[in-house]
């Protein structure tokens, strides 16, 4: 559905949906599961309407196959339509009448298997799904149907559950003859009919839901033109419009309706042959309140380029693939006004008014005019069409975040043959966005949980608050800051973001992905920036906070850095001056300047001006004592300073004993480490002869070991001999 391409952005919502469903009294829906024992197969309406009324007689005919044993027939109807008599399978039947039903009681029941055929006979007039009038500027007199969402049986018998496609169906309707009327797939024949009546047999072979069985008759001429998808040349798909037979009003639209074959044809590009093919599309003029995207036959109350481009885009959106429950109203109505948009980027030259960009931005501000809401429906809104048919969240937002999820995937390519599958996959059936998502991922190769939690799921957006600081003068550093307008619910947006940089000597953009926030992003850049405008081309739902320019930071200057050594303890002494950016310092020691560890961690004091620092560092061992500075900046990166070694034999604390000693079972010793390392364990037997060899990973300070090697060897003096890094002791010990 939708509503005039005249609307101001944000108007959608409140105007179209609220004028159309103000004239839908609240009924409770239900849709009865018994309904669910049979599968449609066809359905044949053959009534008689007249333009300007309301009123419908004639008979419907449902046949369906049983897919469980059925004690009774049911389906829905409203009880404003009075039905004179019901035939199951050639026989008439008593029946029972509820609200918004009729209930057929069948004895014996009918088989699975076996398959039913309801004809109903019936009459009446309908107060919703059914519009009539007489247009004032135009003199159009219209009768039109508009079954989504819970519609259709106001007008005639319907299962209304989404998941059961009516395979094939056959629409004859019964009208004036200076009326025409038009409905889906094919037009057959028009046969005159007594008292200066005709009847159009309408015919498709296309399966549909069981909203999309339109019908719209009105004083109309007819205008045709014809696509030409390079896929099917030199073949072409006729394009059939009944427009009001009035010369100043078709004159007025024709110039937008000779655009409907370059649509078919580039959306025919984009997602895969125009899917009715074999059988039309059109337009029929009534004033509906809107567009109506009627399986093959479109009903419009107005022909701007851009409803028209929506209502043809909801051939492949919503009609040949339908949403599997009306929480997933996005895999239509979302799609089916990105439609407009790729019209629009696609096809510049029949848009002279508006730009892609302009669009786009149009869009943007109506999803930003709330804080919060999901373009996921959730249960608890299933029955409210206000809601399921939201214009800011089921088709600006949904329109919004296709357009994200584009930009995610970095490659036009991928994301169109990514709406290609999913058109492939689920052709002629119903579909959830978990099953867009798998699409998606398959096709690309990326995960979007992220991306559907967010922004599907989730409610919201990001509001940006960016510092940008030139280090030097060939990197610039982006502190990027979001909040999120309903945090408790979607607190974080992660993903691909642009940023330009804007500068007198040319803007530059680049592109980073944000995962957590006071993210540090950093460029080579050299130029003298003077702002930053977030998301330039409008890829992301996002508002834009404060930009404050940090100035220019000097990288960290190191001025001096000394080490002495007096007593085995190091003295480290340093200088720096320009240390904002610096987060910490960290004292490396190695005992042989080449293995470095860390020995200490100092934070800076993120000064300007020069600063002083001394780290006393007790030396346990070893007379080689180097040393360096690791100086960690705020976004994670690092520079060392020089090392500096120094000498001093310094004493041992590595240290060994053994107990008990003598032994006779386990061999249970201790080991002192000044530092952690690997050590070496060797045990000689009396003739000096190796019997086990270990290396063992110490920790610095006491390391017990317990070796039951040497249970096994007779009584004598052994030698126990443990070498770490540096150093060897040597002790015996005897096994009783
Ligand atoms: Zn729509």
């Amino acid at each position: 559905m939708a509503q005039p391409d005249n609307y101001e952005a944000g108007c959608r919502e409140k105007c179209s949906h609220a004028s159309i469903h103000s004239r839908i009294q609240q009924a409770a829906y239900y849709q009865y599961p018994s309904m669910d024992k049979y599968d449609v197969k066809y359905l044949k309406l053959d009534l008689s309407v007249e333009a300007g009324s309301t009123f419908i007689s004639g008979t419907a005919l449902t046949r369906a196959k049983v897919l469980q044993p059925l004690d009774s027939f049911n389906i829905e109807l409203r009880n404003n339509m009075v039905v004179d008599s019901v035939y199951i399978n050639g026989v008439r039947k008593n029946f029972q009448r509820g609200i918004d039903y009729v209930f057929v009681p069948l004895s014996p029941s009918l088989p699975a298997g076996s398959t039913v055929s309801a004809l109903f006979y019936y009459r009446g007039t309908a107060t919703t799904g059914v519009y009539a009038g007489t247009n004032g500027s135009n003199d159009l007199i219209y009768t039109a149907t508009l079954s989504e969402s819970y519609q259709a049986r106001e007008w005639f018998p319907a299962k209304q559950i989404l998941q059961d496609k009516i395979d094939s169906a056959d629409i004859w309707i019964k009208t004036s003859s200076s009326y025409k009327v038009g409905s889906n797939g094919l037009l057959v024949a028009v046969v005159d009919s007594p008292n200066n009546k005709k009847q159009y047999q309408w015919k498709t072979r296309y399966p549909m839901n069981y909203y999309m069985p339109s019908i719209a008759i009105g004083n109309y001429r007819e205008y045709l033109n014809y696509a030409k998808p390079a896929a099917m040349a030199p073949d072409s798909v006729l394009i059939q419009h009944y427009i009001v037979d009035d010369n100043a009003y078709f004159n007025s639209v024709k110039p937008n309706l000779d655009k409907t074959p370059a649509f078919i044809e580039k959306y025919s590009e984009l997602f895969g042959l125009y899917p009715f093919k074999d059988e039309k599309y059109g337009h029929c003029h009534a004033y509906i309140g809107g567009g109506m995207e009627h399986q093959t036959m479109s009903t419009m109350s107005s022909f701007g380029s851009t409803i028209i481009a929506h209502e043809l885009g909801h051939q492949w959106w919503g009609d040949r693939v339908t949403c599997a429950s009306w929480n997933h109203i996005w895999l239509n109505e979302g799609f089916a006004s990105y439609c407009e948009y790729l019209a629009i980027e696609n096809l510049p030259a029949l848009f002279p008014t508006i730009t892609a960009a302009a669009y786009m931005q149009g869009v943007h501000s109506n999803v930003l005019s709330s804080a919060g809401g999901s373009v996921y429906v959730p249960d608890a809104s299933l029955f409210d069409e206000n809601r399921i048919f939201s214009g800011r969240l089921s088709y600006n937002k949904g329109s919004a975040i296709i357009h994200t999820l584009r930009f995610e995937m970095q490659d036009d390519n991928l994301f169109f043959q990514t709406l290609k599958n999913y058109q492939q996959q689920f052709k002629d059936s119903v579909a959830t966005a978990d099953d867009f998502k798998q699409v998606a991922e398959v096709t690309s190769g990326k995960n979007f949980t992220d991306f559907f939690n967010q922004w599907y799921y989730g409610e919201g957006y990001p509001t940006f608050n960016i510092t940008y600081l030139m280090q030097g003068t060939d990197s610039i550093i982006l502190i990027v800051n979001q909040a999120a307008s309903a945090p408790g619910i979607t607190p974080f947006f992660k993903g691909l973001y642009e940023f330009t940089i804007t500068s007198a000597q040319g803007d530059t953009t680049v592109k980073a992905y944000i995962s957590s926030n006071d993210q540090f992003i950093k460029f080579k850049y050299s130029k003298t920036p003077n702002g930053i405008v977030v998301d330039p081309n409008n890829w992301v739902l996002n508002v834009t906070g404060t930009i404050t320019n940090g100035g220019v930071i000097v990288p960290l200057r190191l001025i001096s850095f000394d080490a002495a050594i007096s007593n085995c303890t190091a003295s480290l002494k340093w200088r720096t001056s320009d240390e904002q950016q610096t987060k910490q310092y960290e004292i490396e020691y190695s005992m042989d300047g080449n293995d470095f560890i860390k020995a200490a961690a100092i934070l800076s004091h993120k000064s300007t001006a020069e600063t002083f620092y001394q780290y006393n560092y007790p030396v346990v061992t070893g007379s080689i004592h180097a040393f360096r500075l690791k100086v960690i900046n705020a976004d994670g990166s690092y520079v060392y300073s020089q090392a500096i070694s120094l000498n001093e034999k310094c004493k041992a604390s590595f240290a060994l004993s053994i107990a008990p000693n003598p032994l006779s079972a386990e061999l249970a010793l201790r080991i002192m480490q000044p530092l952690p390392g690997n050590t070496i364990i060797t045990i000689m037997d009396p003739a000096g002869a190796i019997i086990y060899r270990t290396i063992k990973k110490m920790a610095a300070g006491t390391n017990n070991l317990q070796l039951d090697v040497i249970k096994k060897y007779p009584a004598g003096v052994y030698i126990l001999k443990v070498k770490s890094d540096r150093e060897v002791i040597t002790q015996r010990f005897i096994k009783l």
